[in-house]
């Protein structure tokens, strides 16, 4: 049996706590040995500060990024020039234009880098693909709401400067949006709702094109108490097709076709740990794009102050 790869990760928050670590453990072809934290330590494995100790003081081949995406581009540099393979969380960065850079300087390193969609990953969406690719789309509709209090409760980044606001979630439907569309979608109208206290969008709302002239409309809205919502429903000419629950089930008209566990990062980890072996990156900006290109067209509009 070959040598795990051994893994460092960074930021011991949210989601590398509930998905990152559970997810690993489950990873053959990869092996944590090593995590930097300001705050936290772990059993069993090193723990550093910052990551330039990390990157400086263990043999690490490989590390993933569970940081806020503002100030994720140094750390993502540091990886690289060090000759380590990197996993980024989504959205990749605070910028397209530092990913784009990313992207050149591993290809320069000869490293991996993994630019991941974990939305991607929901166990119906490559079955939509399939489903589209040859069908006639004559619209799609987007609804992520969500309760911010509940899923980002005191996280303060989320809402500064390229935090990205509602766009952190939305962004997880724009991924799914351009893998199972057969053709390119473009924005062509924007409406952010931004409360007064804060730097970032509340709700969202974008009018968007296919290449091939589908309407595409999409509402984020972080306000919804109750049931939350993650739907993608497109209407073909030969009937509906819709991903709910974040693309975790398929519904074709009434008919439930899929209806499956969250994988989302056993997936992406198992993918990682392929892209390093084939020598291979992977880095798709299209979602960014659409966030980045609404933020360029947006009707921003003040609203109700936030408070957590
Ligand atoms: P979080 O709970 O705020 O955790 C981020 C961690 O990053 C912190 O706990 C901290 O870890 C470290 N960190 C380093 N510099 C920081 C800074 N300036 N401000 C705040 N934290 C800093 O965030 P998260 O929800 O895990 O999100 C991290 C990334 O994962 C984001 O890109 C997000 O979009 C993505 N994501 C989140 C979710 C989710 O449901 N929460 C789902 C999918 C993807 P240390 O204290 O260990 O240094």
């Amino acid at each position: 049996m070959t040598k795990p790869i051994s893994l460092g990760l960074v930021g011991l928050g949210t989601i590398a706590r509930n998905q990152h670590l559970p997810s690993l453990a489950d990873t053959p072809a990869l092996e944590l040995t090593a995590i930097a934290s300001r705050n936290a330590s772990l059993d069993g494995v090193l723990c550093f500060q910052d990551i330039h100790a990390m990157l400086e003081g263990s043999d690490i081949a490989a590390v993933s990024l569970c940081t806020p995406p503002q100030g994720r581009f140094e750390q993502a540099v540091a990886t690289i020039e060090a000759g380590r393979h990197l996993m980024l969380e989504k959205p990749p960065g605070a910028t397209v234009s530092e990913v784009q850079a990313l992207a050149r300087l591993a290809e320069a390193k000869g490293v991996t880098l993994f630019a991941t969609w974990h939305s991607r990953e929901a166990a119906a969406v490559e079955k939509a693909r399939e489903m589209l690719s040859d069908a006639v789309i004559t619209s799609v509709k987007i609804s992520w709401r969500e309760d911010v209090r509940h899923w980002h409760p005191g996280q303060e980044w989320i809402w500064q400067p390229g935090g990205l606001g509602v766009f952190d979630p939305g962004i997880n439907a724009l991924s799914i949006l351009t893998r199972i569309m057969p053709d390119p979608v473009h924005v062509h109208a924007a409406m952010l709702e931004v409360p007064s206290n804060k730097q970032a969008p509340i709700g969202a709302e974008l009018e968007m094109r296919s290449a091939k002239g589908a309407p595409v409309h999409a509402v984020f809205d972080w306000r919804q108490t109750g049931p939350q919502t993650w739907d993608i429903e497109v209407e073909t000419e030969t009937g509906t097709i819709t991903l709910r629950d974040g693309g975790a089930t398929l519904h074709q008209g009434d008919t439930c076709l899929i209806a499956a566990q969250d994988e989302e990062y056993r997936r992406l980890y198992k993918r990682f740990g392929e892209l390093i072996a084939a020598g291979q990156s992977e880095v798709d900006l299209a979602p960014m794009q659409l966030v980045a290109d609404a933020f360029l067209l947006a009707d921003k509009r003040d609203t109700d102050p936030f408070h957590d």
